[in-house]
């Protein structure tokens, strides 16, 4: 008999997980205004909210901590970070920052300015919000196909060449700091990049002499991707395929947050050494000191191993399998999910679950408090509460798709969990016909609304 799959690690601590009764959440979502962030944690049964800083770190990584150097300048444990980070992805030249939108803050503070144009492929919320927030905009150039949740392409989450050049051909040099490529496409549902579409995306970069920044927070199951879907790559190792990846980029931002498996830390890579020094600038008067940032010595030698240990093939495929029996469970009871399952998360589409909710309502949101309600699983909004108001028109934007993330973090939960996460959507979804109404906004901020909003049913 052929042995079944396993995982490539054992578990040498637990946290208790604390369980409610219906009545409780109900009014601990109200006294949260139905804003699912603002739940106290202990009042979450399963979170899915996000895999941000949540992931399980390994021994080695906790052991490292142990014997980091704290210096204020010069620390060992910089240097060791900055050697993973040169032998991993090429860079010569890394800021380390508390996370990634800190990173993103840093290197826009230097590029961009009132007016600039930054196309990409549906930047990240806080990319966006620090895009806008500087009165520049950014220009979503992702492929069409990425809006229809029921096709399943390999490589759903790819920058539309023909729309980026477009925008370059339109817009002058000086206009373009730089374009943004996003692997994997978060916002379009954990949807991975192809090699030959970041190579495509950089050489356009070139042809116009504009700079291509690769958003990295979930740089190695993009690799996987690239090592299990695309051909020509099935024999390389994922740090082969990160180098190639890497080779066509001349600035990274990094939410360590996510692949790194640490639970707080940020990376801003860049080939430029004269980019570095106007950075570190920024860097220092927002972070720190060039060589800490935002970061503590135990901070970068967690991220120098996990960066390493998650850029092996054993434990990305752990968590892909993961997220796939998600996938697999919703397939078997029919429920609707942006298809193929992502790399980190299934996607819920809260339009299909419920078509008879106006959108004014906020489909995805009214199914993540249903969720809630459900088991006390926690999942987050992605859809016209994440897409803030037009910065001119100050409107509502309804995106095509709504739709609710449900997050696996990396060595968190088991396969049984697994199992009661697609059993509770199996009964909100069977449920469906009898949710009619959903929600009204009574207070938000003008960019990030998601984080602090504050509803109430209608
Ligand atoms: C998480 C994330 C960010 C922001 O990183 P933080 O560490 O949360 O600040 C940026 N881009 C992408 C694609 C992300 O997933």
């Amino acid at each position: 008999m052929q042995l079944p799959y396993c995982e490539p690690y054992k578990i040498k601590m637990t946290e208790a997980i604390r369980t409610s009764t219906r009545e409780e959440r109900e009014r601990w979502i109200r006294e949260a205004h139905y804003n699912l962030f603002k739940l106290r944690a202990d009042q979450v049964m399963i979170d899915l909210l996000t895999d941000s800083g949540t992931e399980s770190m390994s021994d080695r990584q906790w052991g490292a901590m142990m014997t980091a150097d704290e210096s204020y300048a010069g620390a060992a444990s910089y240097y060791r970070l900055k050697a993973v980070i040169e032998k991993i992805f090429g860079m010569p030249y890394f800021l380390p920052t508390h996370q990634g939108r800190a990173a993103e803050n840093v290197i826009f503070s230097t590029l961009l300015k009132e007016g600039d144009i930054v196309p990409g492929n549906s930047h990240f919320d806080t990319t966006k919000g620090h895009i806008e927030f500087r009165r520049a905009v950014a220009i979503d150039c992702t492929i069409d196909a990425a809006a229809d949740t029921q096709r399943e392409l390999p490589f759903k989450g790819e920058m539309d060449l023909e729309k980026l050049e477009a925008v370059l051909k339109k817009y002058p040099k000086e206009k373009i700091p730089c374009v943004v490529l996003t692997i994997t496409n978060n916002t379009a549902g954990g949807q991975p990049v192809s090699m030959r579409n970041i190579k495509g995306t950089a050489e356009l970069c070139r042809r116009y002499g504009i700079p291509l920044l690769i958003d990295s927070a979930r740089f190695a199951q993009n690799a996987y991707f690239i090592k299990t879907r695309e051909e020509g790559y099935a024999d390389k190792t994922i740090k082969e395929i990160v180098r190639e990846i890497y080779s066509y980029a001349d600035i990274m931002t990094m939410s360590a947050k996510k692949d790194g498996i640490v639970n707080m830390g940020g990376i801003l890579g860049m080939r430029s050494e004269e980019l570095f020094r106007k950075a570190s600038q920024f860097n220092i008067m927002f972070e720190g000191y060039v060589t800490y940032g935002g970061m503590t010595g135990r901070d970068m030698e967690a991220l120098a191993i996990g960066l390493d240990e998650n850029t092996e093939f054993e434990q990305l495929d752990a968590r892909i399998r993961q997220v796939k029996l998600l996938g697999d469970l919703l397939d078997e009871y029919g429920i609707p999910y942006q298809r193929p399952a992502g790399g980190h998360a299934i996607f819920l589409d809260a339009k299909k679950i419920l078509p008879n909710l106006p959108k004014e309502q906020f489909i995805a949101q009214t199914l993540g408090i249903e969720l809630y309600l459900e088991a006390g699983i926690r999942g987050v909004e992605i859809g016209s509460i994440l897409a803030d108001r037009d910065p001119v028109t100050h409107e509502n934007r309804y995106p095509k798709l709504e739709l609710l993330r449900l997050t696996i973090p990396s060595r968190i939960y088991t396969d049984n969990h697994i199992r009661v996460i697609a059993a509770a959507c199996r009964n909100v979804f069977e449920r469906r016909e009898s949710i009619t109404s959903g929600y009204r906004i009574t207070f938000e901020h003008p960019i990030l609304r998601h984080f602090t909003v504050e509803l109430e049913k209608i």
